[in-house]
């Protein structure tokens, strides 16, 4: 069997003919297996979707009990048969239940890696390599400019800056699934152990990974109506970048607005979203580690969904590895789209 006939890029998302399923479809379908919970990889309107326990959790927050027919959750490492096909799904590092899906048929596997990161993250589960044939891989940072530095010196500049300026209110931007609350736990790591003021938007994500063992320390909500900007003098407020740009973030004590995210090692988008501390903290693999990776697994193939793909595909045939892009659309240049690409 030819890779291709196990999976192939379709309209709605990769598909897989012989078990009439799709990974992380863009649009509503019969069958979906998905990769993670952030909102261009999980759809809602799906007949029956397979994800893991955390993922489907997830969606209901986000979509409610009804976002798809009838639902299954996947073990990690559970094989399950579709069809004759045999489906997987294993860590993948990026946020709280976030899966890679291995496919496989007639001794031919192919893993699908979704989004990915190998760095630690006390949020989720770790990484594991799947050895494959065939490696589908994101490229979201995949240009060898992108190096990711350790988030705990990140962080370090947060700290740093609430020692300089006491009277700030430091308002710390981050997508809603993951990087939220990884942030506060990094600051959590760092000794940082007062209250953490979170927007409304973050409560039922932030409340869900306490739930699942991840302590994320004193959170109270940032509720402009009922306080004085004086009340948050100094303190950490967290929210989606998003919700900067309204009337609800000037109400703070003379805001100081930080953005954590993978994009900020590129100047000018700081500059442009009036970051003025910009803390570099990716949930997605840096270049060095997307390299790392298909180094360590040494497929057969490597095919690049989302991204910068041509770099990597040149990386690849460079390297001595056959690799193509898939030109999947529908996953957002992440930080680019307004609400829809998160989770850099
Ligand atoms: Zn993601």
């Amino acid at each position: 069997m030819k890779p291709e006939q196990l999976l192939k890029p379709a309209p709605a998302g990769l598909y897989c003919p012989a078990g009439d399923f799709y990974i992380d479809p863009v649009r509503p379908v019969a069958r979906a297996l998905i990769t993670h919970g952030h909102s261009d990889h999980a759809r809602a309107g799906h007949g029956a979707v397979l994800a893991t326990r955390e993922t489907l959790d997830i969606m209901e927050i986000r979509y409610g009990e009804d976002f798809c027919g009838t639902s299954q959750a996947a073990a990690f490492g559970e094989r399950i048969d579709i069809g004759g096909v045999t489906v997987s799904f294993h860590p993948a590092g990026h946020v709280l239940g976030s899966a890679q899906i291995a496919v496989e048929k007639d001794g031919l596997r192919i893993v699908a890696s979704g989004d990915y990161k190998r760095g630690a993250d006390p949020t989720c589960a770790a990484y594991e390599p799947v050895p494959c044939d065939v490696f589908i891989t994101e490229a979201t940072f995949g240009l060898p400019v992108f190096h990711h530095p350790e988030p705990k010196a990140e962080m370090g500049k947060l700290l740093t800056s609430l020692k300089q300026f006491p009277e700030r209110s430091h308002l710390v931007g981050a997508y809603s699934l993951g990087k939220s609350q990884r942030v506060i736990r990094l600051l959590r790591d760092c000794g940082y152990d007062a209250p953490i003021y979170i927007h409304g938007s973050l409560a039922r994500l932030c409340d869900y990974y306490v739930g699942r063992g991840i302590d994320l320390g004193d959170l109270r909500p940032a509720t402009t109506e009922k306080s004085k900007p004086a009340d948050y003098r100094g303190a950490v407020i967290v929210g989606p970048p998003s919700a900067f740009e309204g009337r609800w973030a000037r109400r703070f004590s003379e805001p100081l607005i930080s953005f954590a995210s993978g994009w900020m090692m590129v100047r000018q988008r700081a500059k442009q979203g009036g970051v003025e501390l910009p803390l570099v903290i990716s949930d997605h693999c840096d270049w060095p580690e997307l390299t790392e990776t298909i180094r360590e697994l040494a497929p057969s193939q490597v095919w690049v969904t989302h991204g910068r793909e041509e770099a990597l595909v040149r990386w690849c045939e460079l390297a001595g590895v056959p690799a193509r892009p898939l030109h999947l659309v529908g996953y957002e240049d992440e930080g680019e789209g307004e609400g829809e690409g998160e989770g850099d």
